[in-house]
């Protein structure tokens, strides 16, 4: 199924499981310093020209190999893609994924790790792995260059804004809209791709506040989260709400739109308007996106 997204039709699932692209690792670069626990890498992986045609916002999938405890083979974990469509180096035959390391314990309480980010953190350049998507249609970037972008990520949910930031800055300085991102990690080390986030906010109509929740804290002593520094934007982001040219996306770990609806409700509130129904006009309109995992 397709549909037509502005210049560019959405590709969606060229590759599947039993007919993955292969493609070829050509860089992989931890993005965390050493000393931070979360270990965090920057991948990139190359295709043939036209192979791939990925729209910001969408994923890849890459399936760890071997076979699950039922015997069938692992399939495919999804990534969000974090370039803009042209890929990492303009030529569109390139794309980065941005792969937390997971490790985790067992119900017997034996160390384990994730096999499909264990295995693309450990990919050494020349390397081929089997690719499929391009997966998802929803979380996309809409080619709406004057509407203002709000965009909430916590850890590497971040890694399709930097590719929605790509795309957002080809478009004519005169014709764009606002983009502000919010972004929740522990502490400055989990920063991801912090330098070109600086790099950007050189842009008057670029903004971008973190919420470090290990580093700082609330008025009122607790952890500083991305709903806390929303909650503190008040006015500003409640303009935001109101002009109905905002399109809102939240990406990142599971749970974290919980705490954003409690903002976005407070908020409303002190307007004199119902969340839910904010909410649903949002929604009803295309311009409320949320991928967590
Ligand atoms: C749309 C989407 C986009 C995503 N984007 C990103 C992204 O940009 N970056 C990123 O890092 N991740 C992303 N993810 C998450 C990613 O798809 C994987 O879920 C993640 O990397 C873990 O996969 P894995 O194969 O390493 O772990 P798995 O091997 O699948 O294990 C995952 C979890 O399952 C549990 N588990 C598995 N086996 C056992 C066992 N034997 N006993 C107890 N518990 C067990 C553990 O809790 C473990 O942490 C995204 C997910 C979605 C849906």
């Amino acid at each position: 199924m397709s549909q037509v997204h502005a210049e560019r039709e959405i590709a969606l699932n060229l590759y599947r499981h039993n007919t993955p692209l292969m493609v070829r690792v050509l860089a992989n670069r931890r993005l965390t310093p050493p000393e931070c626990a979360n270990e965090v890498h920057h991948l990139t992986v190359q295709f043939p020209a036209g192979a791939f045609p990925f729209l910001e916002g969408q994923s890849a999938g890459f399936s760890p190999p071997g076979v699950n405890a039922r015997g069938r083979p692992n399939v495919p974990r999804l990534y969000s893609i974090a370039s803009g469509r042209d890929g990492e180096d303009g030529t569109g035959t390139t794309l980065a994924i941005c792969v937390k390391r997971v490790l985790y314990q067992t119900e017997s309480g034996q160390q384990a790790h994730g096999l499909a980010s264990n295995m693309l953190c450990d990919a050494q350049p020349g390397d081929l792995l089997p690719m499929t998507g391009p997966a998802g249609r929803e979380f996309v970037l809409p080619e709406d260059p004057p509407a203002n972008y709000l965009l909430l990520a916590t850890g590497t949910g971040v890694a399709p804004f930097r590719a929605f930031a790509q795309r957002w800055a080809q478009w004519p300085a005169e014709k764009r809209g606002k983009m502000w991102l919010f972004f929740g990690v522990q502490t400055h080390g989990d920063a991801l791709y912090a330098d070109e986030w600086a790099a950007r906010a050189e842009d008057p109509h670029f903004r971008m506040t973190y919420a470090f929740s290990r580093e700082e804290t609330t008025a009122d002593g607790r952890r500083m989260y991305v709903q806390d520094r929303m909650r503190m934007a008040g006015q500003e982001l409640l303009a935001w709400l109101r002009d109905g040219q905002a399109h809102i996306y939240i990406c990142g770990v599971k749970g974290m739109e919980v705490g954003i609806e409690a903002a976005f409700a407070a908020l409303a509130q002190e307007a004199g308007l119902v969340w839910p129904v904010v909410r649903q006009q949002l929604w009803l309109a295309g311009r409320w996106h949320v991928e967590v995992y």
